[in-house]
């Protein structure tokens, strides 16, 4: 894993306004922060390596609900730990939410794959030695560069490899799993583990 400091999110953050997400699927996502953060795949000890989990919250639609900056994944994570993006200028590197807690360092990363890839609900990125380790030997696509974290040059090197697949390594930093479903994106991660 790079060894690159957390220095904050690289965007600035608009608030539309303070309400909470309040999704009837958002308990599925809370679900998944658990099993990251049970399967040791968002270490928190790293600074920024905490994982960045969201779901599309409407068919068509690119708002999507993500886990809050530096959170940390444990147990319990109550609604004000997730934002809403409602939208992301990514010429002026503006992120415009609903909620309280600024969003996921990586949230332009999610919203390009969310544009990019209609037929994908589900966006979850960790770090994991072990994957990374393993890549190879499981013939898991890699991102070509390494990049800083929360930066548009990491977002473009995902964008160049991602074509229709469902889980690839972003270079010495950690994975992307994607899911039509949330359920689906998690037992992605899980399906990986399990080889290892
Ligand atoms: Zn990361």
């Amino acid at each position: 894993m790079s060894n690159e400091q957390y220095e904050g999110v690289k965007f600035q953050t608009v608030f539309l306004s303070a309400q909470l997400p309040a999704n009837k699927t958002l308990y599925k996502l809370k679900k998944w922060c658990k099993l990251f953060h049970d399967n040791e795949l968002a270490p928190v000890q790293e600074g920024g390596s905490a994982g960045n989990l969201s779901f599309r919250t409407e068919k068509g639609k690119n708002e999507f609900i993500i886990t809050g900056t530096q959170i940390g994944l444990k147990e319990n994570l109550t609604n004000n730990k997730f934002v809403l993006v409602k939208q992301c200028d990514f010429v002026n590197k503006k992120i415009f939410v609903e909620g309280i807690t600024e969003p996921s360092s990586e949230s332009f990363l999610h919203a390009a794959i969310y544009n990019s890839r209609p037929e994908i609900n589900a966006i979850m990125h960790g770090h994991s030695e072990e994957i990374l380790k393993n890549a190879k030997r499981l013939n898991i696509k890699e991102t070509k560069k390494e990049t800083s974290y929360g930066t548009l040059d990491l977002v473009d090197s995902v964008l160049e490899i991602l074509e229709d697949i469902m889980f690839i390594i972003i270079k010495n930093h950690g994975f992307i799993s994607l899911g039509k479903t949330i359920d689906e994106a998690g037992k992605g991660v899980l399906g990986v583990l399990s080889k290892i």
